[in-house]
């Protein structure tokens, strides 16, 4: 297999899809006009895949991005591309459960997540067990005759917890269980989800394909067995995305290697020196000791990226915002995987039901964008010193 930087230049570039154009340009389409009323009714049925159909069913545009996703994770069967992450999550999981049946989700997942299955999911006779993210192989305990998916997410959202996945996956197969895995934060040049056995693997492409700042978009890429049911529930949940929005993730997806790498760089070098610091307590980054499971991100990740979460030593809310509201180049705002720094306040504590969330201070979360990490640290010392008054 060619090297990050070679995939992700080449992926999804079919000669029918760009005519030639480097970069796939944009197809706008509602209506397609055919010939005549047999070639109309040639065109139908179930199976549109690749085929000009109907704006709803996409566009040489669209089908250039859901291709180089698929290309990008080894043993994927397709990619459905949906107007959010969310949007993405969701179509993965109404593809897989009915009602009766039961879903294990991990207790880290992204807050919206567990919201879908405490809305959505449960109105609809779904019922949710939390487990918590470092149960490994114990998940076998939590299958039980109605448990129909395990969902995934690694690291997980604010605190940062890498699961087993192997384990995880092992356990689920051998109980004819699905396993979906929010692969958002490593996408698949870190973390190649289908080679560890995941069944559908979701990423929201807001994050760091589109990586701009600048566009929502989600996907779900399925083995040869999960395909036709994500393709079925979403054709008939009338999914779609604009070709415009598929086309700027197209164009920040050619540069995804080489941000990812200055990203993971930059934020290792930062997490270090927070290390370092009287003011922190505790950083939660993956590849660091400190971050529950950093051995498994060791054995199953080939590579880092820019988010990650540390811990105040002390304060409260107020000595935190001060923190938060010296810094001059991390902006304030939700999201992240774009080029500018991001730091919020998070408060994991809320949120967790299967385990609580001991923390051992005020946790502030991280996007480290593309400026450089020593100008980056220079704002954090601002940051500290804004801390250190606000404590008296
Ligand atoms: C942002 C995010 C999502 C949702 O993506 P949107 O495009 O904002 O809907 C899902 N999972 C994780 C881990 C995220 O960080």
């Amino acid at each position: 297999m060619s090297g990050d930087g070679t995939r992700v230049v080449r992926a999804g570039r079919r000669p029918e899809w760009t005519q030639g154009i480097v970069n796939p340009p944009v197809w706008r389409a509602s209506t397609i006009l055919y010939d005549s009323v047999a070639d109309l009714r040639a065109s139908g049925g179930r199976d549109t895949h690749h085929r000009l159909f109907y704006g709803r069913r996409g566009t040489p545009t669209q089908w250039s991005l859901a291709d180089a996703l698929t290309e990008l994770e080894p043993g994927a069967e397709a990619t459905f591309l949906y107007p959010s992450g969310v949007a993405a999550i969701a179509a993965a999981l109404l593809s897989v459960l009915s009602p009766g049946d039961e879903l294990l989700l991990v207790d880290s997942a992204y807050d919206p997540t567990r919201n879908l299955a405490n809305g959505l999911l449960k109105r609809m006779g779904i019922a949710t067990r939390f487990y918590d993210p470092m149960i490994g192989a114990g998940i076998a305990d939590l299958i039980g005759p109605a448990t129909k998916a395990v969902f995934l997410e690694s690291p997980g959202s604010l605190t940062f917890e890498v699961q087993d996945i192997p384990a995880i996956v092992a356990a689920a197969k051998a109980r004819g269980v699905v396993t979906l895995l929010d692969n958002t934060w490593a996408t698949p040049l870190r973390l190649p989800a289908m080679a560890l056995g995941i069944d559908l693997s979701i990423l929201a492409c807001t994050k760091y394909i589109s990586g701009h700042s600048d566009v929502m978009l989600g996907s779900v890429t399925a083995t040869k067995a999960t395909w036709p049911a994500l393709r079925d529930t979403s054709f008939q949940l009338g999914q779609t995305v604009g070709a415009d929005d598929a086309w700027l993730g197209s164009r920040g997806l050619r540069t995804m290697a080489l941000r990812l790498d200055h990203h993971a760089r930059s934020a290792l070098a930062v997490a270090e020196w927070l290390q370092t610091r009287d003011e922190v307590a505790r950083v939660l980054h993956p590849a660091l000791p400190d971050c529950p499971g950093s051995a498994i991100f060791h054995r199953d990740f080939t590579g880092g990226a820019g988010l990650f979460a540390f811990e105040l030593a002390g304060g409260g809310e107020a000595e935190r915002a001060a923190f938060i509201d010296a810094l001059d180049l991390f902006g304030i705002g939700y999201s992240w995987g774009g080029f500018e720094s991001l730091a919020i306040p998070v408060d994991p504590a809320r949120h967790r039901t299967a385990v609580p969330w001991e923390g051992k201070g005020p946790l502030v979360r991280l996007n480290i964008g593309l400026e450089d990490s020593a100008d980056l640290i220079a704002d954090l010392e601002r940051g500290f010193a804004a801390w250190r008054a606000a404590r008296g």
